[in-house]
């Protein structure tokens, strides 16, 4: 199995475990295989999440990994239920939110951690994953890389820019794991790492990312779609192949899900959901060509405020312009998020977060104008009580707590603040911790 860059005319291939240690090609494209693999019929046999992990990652390892290893790694990380709920009316919810960050980056984030660390711990490297975040991604990434021995973490965050809740998840003591409060704002975060890449004085650190561009974090997403055929046919006797909708902002999700379905996984379409980042939307309707990326819009669903989607030119890659017979998009606003969080729990008593609410919206839309009435499972990307003033303010009623927020709970830790300086990143990086 061979890996090339979305920008390599040559396509000079690389193994597995080059790709997964450097995350980006050297040229700036993203890897994708030569061709995508077929799952291994074995799939329809899983009882568990983790068991999907040798027939549908095993054909993409290419035996770069033992069977026993990657069914460990799996395991270890895959430890929280997905379950599938039905909502009425042929509409299911896919909760994701159950691992310990409570967001779907639990899934890929700690599969590739355990993966990265597998390849090292063969090889006696070490390795510094460096994240700048600006809310779900960090918490997942710094969760998901604790403890393992062979890799650190440091997490850049615009200081007084993030939720409580987020910072508190962010700041929480992990071994092996440093967050570095950032004054200055996101894109001051990105622009420290990216220089940090290319800084000589840094090259011995073996600095590493965690972003859904990397296949480590991408490939397992697909385990889950998999999983939700599995269970709408074990659990609702359901097996017309589902609509997904997919809250979407850098389009990893969806990219993960394009790839199962070409892995073999039955998928009648896919509908992007996004919020007033109408980027990918717009490219679906042939009102935005593919370089017209926008600025990114604040939204209630912060996670998805993303203005020019990274996995664009992966899914771009894969699909050219049969994406737009594959997939179909719509932006919805904040105002119809509110509106949709209110009347699902009106109609079936369900409480959703912001960006499970943009789903559901889209799914209804695509609906009414499809006239499709195949099943349509909406992926339910994070817990609710992560966005606890909005959605206690959208439905006015109060949450159960939460017990991994509460955990967080008591005297805030403090992340050291450094300017937003290369020179301050690197004093911080090449102090122990
Ligand atoms: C990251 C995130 C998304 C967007 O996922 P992409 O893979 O970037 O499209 C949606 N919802 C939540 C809660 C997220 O954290």
């Amino acid at each position: 199995m061979h890996f090339y860059s979305t920008r390599d005319p040559n396509r000079c291939p690389v193994p597995f475990r080059e790709a997964l240690l450097s995350g980006l090609a050297p040229d700036g494209g993203l890897y994708l295989p030569e061709r995508v693999p077929r799952a291994e019929a074995a799939w329809r046999e899983a009882q568990t999440l983790a068991a999907l992990a040798l027939p549908v990652l095993g054909p993409w390892l290419g035996g770069e990994l033992g069977a026993a290893q990657l069914r460990a790694v799996a395991e270890d990380a895959l430890t929280f239920p997905v379950p599938l709920r039905a909502l009425g009316d042929g509409v299911y919810v896919l909760e994701l939110f159950h691992g310990p960050t409570l967001s779907f980056k639990d899934v890929g984030a700690r599969t590739m951690a355990r993966l990265m660390n597998a390849f090292l711990a063969g090889r006696g490297e070490r390795v510094t994953i460096l994240v700048a975040t600006s809310g779900d991604t960090g918490s997942a990434v710094a969760d998901g890389f604790a403890g393992l021995g062979n890799l650190r973490v440091v997490l850049l965050y615009p200081k007084g820019k993030v939720s409580a809740v987020q910072e508190r998840q962010l700041v929480h003591p992990r071994p092996g794991v440093r967050a570095l409060a950032v004054a200055g704002d996101f894109d001051d975060c990105q622009r420290l790492v990216k220089a940090a890449f290319v800084d000589p004085e840094l090259r011995a650190l073996g600095l590493s990312s965690a972003n859904s561009i990397n296949l480590g974090r991408l490939l397992p997403q697909m385990l889950y779609y998999f999983w939700a055929v599995l269970s709408l046919a074990s659990r609702y006797g359901e097996t017309t192949p589902p609509v997904f909708c997919v809250p979407s902002g850098n389009l990893g999700n969806l990219t993960a899900g394009v790839l199962a379905a070409e892995m073999g996984l039955g998928v009648g379409r896919f509908v992007a959901a996004h919020n007033a980042n109408d980027f990918f939307p717009g490219y679906l309707q042939l009102l935005y060509d593919p370089s017209a990326f926008k600025r990114t819009v604040a939204t209630l669903s912060n996670a998805m405020d993303v203005g020019a989607p990274s996995n664009f030119e992966r899914l771009h890659a894969l699909l050219g312009e049969g994406a737009r017979e594959r997939i179909w998009g719509t932006s919805v606003s904040d105002a119809a998020t509110l509106e949709r969080l209110r009347a699902t729990y009106e109609a079936y008593g369900y409480v959703a977060c912001p960006h499970t609410a943009v789903g559901l919206e889209a799914a209804a839309r695509y609906r009414a104008a499809s006239g499709d009435e195949r099943p349509v499972i909406v992926l339910a990307t994070a817990h609710p009580a992560k966005f606890v003033d909005t959605v206690e303010g959208a439905l006015g009623v109060a949450l159960p707590k939460v017990p991994a927020l509460e955990a967080l709970q008591g005297p805030d830790a403090q992340a050291p603040v450094i300017a937003p300086q290369l020179g301050a990143l690197r004093r911080a990086l090449l102090s122990p911790f």
